[in-house]
C-alpha cells in the first residue's frame, strides 16, 4: 500500500488521516466545496438521484456545498431534500450523439462553468461521473490543490501495463515505460483554477485529435492521464475512493468511500 508518490504528494487511505484535526482546522478556515455532475439521456433515470441524495449524506458532511448539475432535461430533474449547507444549481446542456462525445465535451462545459461563475462561489471543486454512489463519508481529507483518483482496475499496475493512449499522433500519447498511475476519470479535483487547467488542456487535446481525425482510447481519461502525466497531481485518492465493488474484493480495501454503480453498458450507450 503506497502511502506517498515519488514527488512526494499523498495517496490518501482511509485511517491516513486525523479527521478531527482536518475539522478543527476548517471550522476556523470556512470553505465552499463545489461538485460537478454531467446526466445525459438515460443515466439521469438511472443514476442521478441515487447520485445526488447519496453525495448530500456523504460527501464533505458539515461543510458548504454546491453541486452543478448538468443535464440535457430540466424536466428529469428528480425532486430532493437537501441537508443544511448544501444547494443545488441546475444547468442545461446540449445533448451530443456520441456517448463518446457526452463524456469528452465535459471537459468543455466545465471550464467554461468555471470561468463563468464557479471559480467565485467555491474553494475546491470535484468533477464526477454520475454512476456511483457514495457509500460513506468523503470528507476533508480529499482535498488539495490537483486531486487525482487511482483506478480501482489498474493501481497496483506497473506504468507499462496500463491502457494510456500509445499512437503518437493523438496528443494523450504516453510512451512505453513512462507515466505514473493510471488515474481514473471518473473523479477529478482541486481549486477551481486547477480544474480550469485539467479541464481546458484536455479540451484542448480532444479537439486537436478530432482534427487529426484520431481518437484517445479512454477518450476523456486518455487525456486526463496525459495531462497529469505533464503537471503531477498534488494528491491522489485510493482506490477507496472509487471502488468497484462488483468486480472483486481485495484485502487492502477496507473502507470504501464511492462505489460503482452496476452498468449495462449496452443499454445505456444506446442512443435513444
Ligand atoms: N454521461 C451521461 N450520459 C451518457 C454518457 C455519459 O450522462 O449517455 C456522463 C455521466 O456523468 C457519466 C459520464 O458522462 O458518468 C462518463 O460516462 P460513463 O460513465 O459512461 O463512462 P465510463 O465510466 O463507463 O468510462
Ligand atoms: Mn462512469
Amino acid at each position: 500500500m503506497k502511502m506517498t508518490t515519488n514527488w512526494s504528494a499523498p495517496i490518501v487511505w482511509h485511517g491516513t488521516y486525523n479527521e478531527v484535526v482536518l475539522e478543527d482546522y476548517y471550522a476556523s478556515h470556512k470553505i465552499t466545496v463545489g461538485l460537478t455532475v454531467f446526466s445525459v439521456g438515460r443515466y439521469t433515470d438511472h443514476y442521478l438521484h441515487t447520485f445526488l441524495s447519496s453525495a448530500d449524506r456523504f460527501f464533505m458532511v458539515g461543510q458548504k456545498v454546491i453541486i452543478y448539475v448538468l443535464i440535457d432535461d430540466f424536466f428529469k430533474m428528480p425532486w430532493l431534500e437537501l441537508s443544511p449547507l448544501r444547494s443545488i444549481k441546475i444547468f442545461e446542456i446540449r445533448r451530443e450523439k456520441r456517448w463518446q462525445d457526452i463524456s469528452m465535451m465535459r471537459m468543455k462545459t466545465i471550464s467554461e462553468h468555471i470561468v463563468d461563475h464557479i471559480q467565485y462561489e467555491v474553494d475546491f471543486l470535484f468533477c464526477m461521473d454520475v454512476d456511483q454512489i457514495f457509500v460513506s463519508n468523503y470528507g476533508l481529507e480529499t482535498l488539495g490543490e490537483s486531486v487525482a483518483q487511482l483506478h480501482a482496475y489498474w493501481y497496483k499496475a506497473s506504468p507499462t501495463e496500463v491502457p494510456y493512449e500509445r499512437r503518437q499522433l493523438s496528443e494523450a500519447y504516453i510512451p512505453i515505460g513512462e507515466g505514473d498511475f493510471y488515474y481514473h476519470a471518473a473523479v477529478f479535483g482541486g481549486t477551481p483554477i486547477q480544474v480550469l487547467n485539467i479541464a481546458r488542456e484536455c479540451f484542448k487535446g480532444i479537439l486537436n485529435d478530432k482534427k487529426n481525425n484520431i481518437e484517445a482510447v479512454w477518450h476523456d481519461e486518455s487525456h486526463l492521464n496525459k495531462y497529469f502525466f505533464l503537471h503531477k497531481p498534488t494528491k491522489l485518492l485510493s482506490p477507496e475512493y472509487c471502488w468497484d465493488r462488483f468486480k472483486y474484493s481485495d484485502h487492502e480495501i477496507h473502507n470504501v468511500k464511492v462505489s460503482w454503480a452496476i452498468k449495462n453498458y449496452e443499454y445505456f450507450r444506446k442512443a435513444v
